[in-house]
């Protein structure tokens, strides 16, 4: 009998033509038998809920062309269990592994290699290509194209060999069983509707022409019969096929459709070359919004006013996207913002669960060498009792950044075993350049190796290679040990878990049906891994209504009152598309497949946009993410353009002023009160958040200002009586720490008052304190064993021995690991020692050295005294080197491995008060001599910085008494800020140097070379 084809426009009513139909044959047979297919389950969903709206189901069966197959082969006596994705992806494996290959050789262990491949086999199948007639037809093509036919073959083969089937096979095994008896299906249903498609392919098209001749069939299909339109070139492409695969009866509906006059404009002229007529719209509907997030947030505030002032149902509210994995994030937050309740149809990939993630990450610890960083991010993860205190973390964690411990067992137990032999180094902050850390010591050590290897113990596998039943043993094991299970909690993670212990189960499950597969770890869980890539992360089952959240594919045969389309920019949709590099497009033409480049994306969008039965939002973000213009996508333009200019368009900018009763959450108003600056009575019950809001105002403006001043920038004076205490007179000072405070007083806040640490991942080789220590000591020591300290050449003779010995010792000494540069480094060293000495040397003419490293106020030595505005301060430091003149006059020198801020300048504003401090301890502490002259010495540049205390100028006087002057008036106002908790964030001159503990957070912070 001819099959009804209902062609109409969409919102003329064809699905309530197939309701009616139905309705008319349950009246006439109540116990008839009807079965409807549509696309998926959304839609299935949907017309179930028209179904019963218009009377009850009873005896409708509303399901997908799947539910068909699996009918018919169930009534054939003839249905096969279908393979999970992860016993397909395992046939494949094989397949790829026993077949002989060329072409595709270097892509066998590629994982993705596998997924393109069941891809391609699930489209092939769909258009009814045979495997056999497929590797007959590529006798004499390129490599490739018989490759993939052999494959192919080989991988149909097995399936069936197996007495198991896929998804598409389905679909082939019920076109067999239907044309092995034509009758199959004779009776078994009085009405075979089927209805939202807007295409078929090559199977579902032959199932039709099977049943056509014993099943009363109906189709509906969107579009015009014998249009040309753009818009309906999809609908009339099938058009054309199903006529010449089925006896069609047509019938077009003559009903106008039930849209707004807006809508039903979009829908007569979108992609008309000609539109008849522009209009000018009620309101606006197109929205330009700075960003995707933006976007989520506009489209979603939108649809909670028309549900709290129009009354809509939430469930008749829908936002369809192009590429929903870009607008999922933002639109779960801002829909958890504004209290609204979305059902997304699309879950994330099991991967992206935090549970999951951290498991992944614990798996991959042993094949990653345990690198540090993901060591410590698992040991710290809340999904693993490893039974250690938090303490014993922070401990490992501070030895492997101490100790420059980036990955593998054998770096910590070189740590250990260097540790165990250095003795305790308490460190003094006496130069910002040889400030080496603490390292722990002796049976903390120990205690901590012993947690370490512990931990290495449990996760490591088992070498060789096993089953994957017997590493998924292991890992069940594992994971009972850590408890992960009981600490995987909350509706997500039990979702997740669930996913997973589906995917360890076809893993078992593929070795007993397949046979096992002997791997090692590095295989199982590049196995596992895929395995859960392939699964999905179900939505949690919403309570309740929600609003529809989808990808734009999956808006055709639905209908809703109100429906959003997102992201309408060029790029976004419609979206770039691309060949497809294993059936590329000649083949494809030749296999007659759909193209990868004419997917119809226009015809997807006409079908999106005519879904709304009252209300349609368009919107598109307009600045890109690195703040570049986004041009509109076409088919923006296309729409605007059919309106009156000026009238369908609204740009909304985040900083433009918007009605407070538009807020869509208390957050939201209370973010644009702030910008209105006021909160209207009617809103007292947000008056305590006001003033909070209030206050971070107050918080804002102080950073903005140009000066950094009062109570939100750095000035504490709260603490002032704490402060004194702490730093009271008796405290020794050193010049370092002292300067620090010149340089910037808030980075003395963090680093002194808060005691906090710059902290940088642990790498190979030597930071700047290590490369500084290591000069410092190679030039002591050649200096105090030179037979004539004075005589160059007897300096540099000493230098090879000297240097070598300090760097023999150096990674015990300054506690770092030595990279694989370790010696060239030491060469360059050596040279640029020698070049230094000699600079040295030549700036040092009737100068003689006479002492090195001398300490004042460490340890036993006495301190230097200062009596500063009636106290008495105490300072404390260690001169790398003084020199003595024929008169027995001093000259202080300070070796420098870096060149900056070593002048003149930097002395008169505060940020270097050690030279001339050291002076004068030479002077009053050491009692060593009159000090006339002193100079930092620039190792690396070998030369010495401008600043000279014999010629220096400042307001506070000249010469040597002149620097020491000033450097006391510094002292008096740092002393002075410290105690009065003066701590104001001013980025040095030149820049905030990396070092500062604040540098991450601080809002003044200033990029530049240090
Ligand atoms: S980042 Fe700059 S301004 Fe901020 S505390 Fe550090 S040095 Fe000062």
């Amino acid at each position: 009998m001819p099959t009804r084809l209902i062609v109409s426009a969409p919102a003329t009513g064809k699905t309530n033509a197939s309701i009616d139909d139905i309705r008319a044959i349950l009246e006439k047979y109540p116990l008839a038998k009807i079965r409807v297919i549509v696309p998926d389950r959304l839609q299935a969903a949907y017309f179930r809920r028209r179904l019963s709206a218009s009377g009850g189901s009873i005896g409708v069966y509303v399901g997908t062309f799947n539910d068909l197959y699996k009918n018919i082969l169930e009534k054939s006596g003839g249905y096969v269990p279908i393979a999970s994705n992860a016993l397909l992806h395992r046939i494949v494996q094989d397949v790829v592994d026993t077949t002989p290959l060329i072409h595709y050789a270097p892509l066998r262990t590629q994982p993705g290699f596998i997924l393109a491949l069941k891809d391609a086999f699930a489209e092939l199948k769909r258009a009814l290509i045979y495997p056999e007639a497929f590797v007959e037809s590529s006798r004499g093509t390129s490599l490739a194209q018989q490759e993939l036919a052999l494959l192919y073959a080989a991988y149909q083969t097995k399936l069936r060999g197996m007495g198991w089937a896929d998804f598409e096979g389905l679909s082939w095994l019920a076109v067999a069983a239907l044309e092995e008896s034509p009758d199959l299906m004779e009776d078994s249903m009085k009405l075979l509707v089927m209805d939202g498609f807007d295409s078929f392919i090559e199977t579902q098209r032959r199932i039709m022409q099977l049943l056509e001749r014993t099943t009363n069939l109906l189709i509906t299909l969107p579009g015009d019969v014998a249009s040309s339109r753009t818009a309906h070139r999809r609908f009339s492409r099938t058009l054309s096929t199903l006529q010449k695969d089925i006896a069609l009866n047509l019938q077009e509906a003559s009903t106008p459709p039930f849209l707004p006059a807006e809508i039903a404009h979009v829908e007569k002229n979108l992609f008309e070359p000609i539109p008849t007529f522009i209009i000018k719209p009620d309101h606006t509907f197109l929205k330009e919004l700075r960003s995707p997030s933006e976007e989520a947030r506009e489209t979603l505030r939108w649809i909670k006013a028309l549900i709290i002032r129009e009354h809509i149902p939430l469930q008749e509210c829908a936002i369809f996207a192009p590429n929903l994995d870009q607008y999922q994030p933002h639109l779960r937050s801002a829909a958890h913002e504004f209290g609204l309740p979305v059902h997304f149809t699309l879950g994330n990939s099991l991967t992206t669960s935090p549970a999951i993630t951290a498991l992944i990450q614990l798996l991959n610890l042993p094949t990653q060498n345990f690198r540090t960083n993901a060591l410590f991010k698992v040991l710290r993860s809340p999904y693993f009792s490893f039974g250690l205190p938090l303490e014993i973390i922070d401990s490992l964690e501070k030895v492997s950044h101490l100790g420059m411990v980036v990955e593998g067992r054998e770096q910590w137990n070189e740590i250990w075993e260097r540790l165990s032999l250095s003795g305790t180094s308490g460190s003094f902050d006496l130069d910002d350049e040889r400030i080496l850390k603490n390292l722990p010591h002796g049976k903390d050590i120990q205690a901590l190796q012993s947690h370490l290897d512990n931990f290495f113990q449990l996760i490591t596998p088992p070498e060789g290679v096993r089953s994957q039943t017997e590493w998924t043993r292991w890992l069940e094991d594992l994971l009972t040990n850590l408890q992960f299970h009981e600490n995987s909690t909350g509706e997500q993670d039990e979702i997740a878990l669930e996913g997973f212990r589906e995917a360890l189960r076809a893993l078992v499950m593929s070795e007993s049906i397949v046979g096992a597969r002997i791997v090692d770890y590095q295989q199982y869980l590049s196995d596992l891994q895929n395995t859960l890539a392939g699964s999905a992360l179900a939505e949690p089952s919403a309570l309740g209504a929600s609003i529809l959240v989808g990808n734009i594919r999956e808006a055709r045969g639905l209908r809703f009152k109100a429906v959003a389309i997102l992201g309408l920019s060029e790029g976004l949709f419609p979206s770039v598309e691309r060949p497809d590099p294993f059936l590329p497009e000649s083949l494809r033409e030749e296999l007659g497949l759909d193209s990868r480049l004419e997917r119809e994306q226009g015809s997807l969008f006409y079908q999106a946009v005519t879904r709304a039965d009252t209300h349609l939002l368009l919107t598109r973000p307009y600045l890109s993410e690195d703040g570049e213009a986004w041009e509109p996508s076409p088919y923006w333009n296309a729409v605007a353009s059919l309106f009156e200019e000026n009238t369908v368009l609204q740009k909304i900018r985040p900083d433009d002023p918007r009605p407070l009763a538009d807020a869509a959450s208390s957050h939201e108003l209370l973010f644009w009160a702030v910008r209105r600056k006021g909160l209207p009575h009617t809103y007292a019950e947000l008056e305590t958040r006001w003033k909070q809001l209030q206050h971070a105002r107050d918080v804002i403006h102080a950073r903005r200002a140009k000066r950094a001043d009062g109570s939100n920038e750095g000035q504490i004076h709260d603490l002032q009586v704490d402060l004194a205490k702490r730093f009271a007179p008796e405290k020794i000072w050193s010049a370092s720490r002292l300067e620090t405070y010149g340089t910037c007083p808030q980075m003395f806040y963090v680093k002194t008052v808060l005691d906090l640490e710059a902290t940088a991942p642990p790498s190979l080789g030597l930071d700047i304190a290590q490369v500084g220590s290591i000069l410092h000591k190679v030039l002591e020591e050649v200096y105090r064993t030179a037979d004539n300290p004075g005589d160059v050449n007897s300096v540099l003779k000493r230098l090879p021995e000297t240097a070598k010995s300090v760097f023999a010792t150096a990674p015990q000494d300054f506690g770092f690991r030595p990279s694989e540069l370790w010696e060239l480094e030491q060469d360059q060293y050596l040279a640029m020692l020698e070049t230094t000495i000699v600079a040295l040397a030549d700036t040092s003419e009737g100068w003689t050295p006479m002492a090195y490293e001398q300490a004042f106020g460490i340890h036993d030595t006495p301190p230097l005294e200062i009596e500063l505005d009636g106290e008495k301060v105490l300072l404390r430091g260690l001169i790398d080197r003084i020199d003595q003149d024929a008169d027995g006059n001093l000259r202080v020198v300070d070796y420098k491995t870096g060149s900056s801020h070593l002048s003149k300048e930097d002395l008169i504003h505060g940020r270097r008060l050690q030279l001339p401090l050291y002076a004068l301890a030479a002077k009053e502490a050491l009692k060593l001599g009159e000090p006339i002259e002193g100079m930092y010495w620039k190792i690396r540049a070998a030369e010495a910085g401008s600043l000279k205390l014999s010629i220096f100028k400042s307001d506070a006087g000249e010469g040597i008494e002149g620097a020491v002057q000033t450097a006391k008036e510094h002292l008096i106002r740092i002393l002075k800020g410290i105690r009065t908790g003066d701590f104001p964030p001013v980025p040095p001159k030149g820049g905030c140097p990396e070092y500062c503990p604040a540098a991450q957070w601080c809002w003044r912070y200033q990029k530049a070379g240090w």
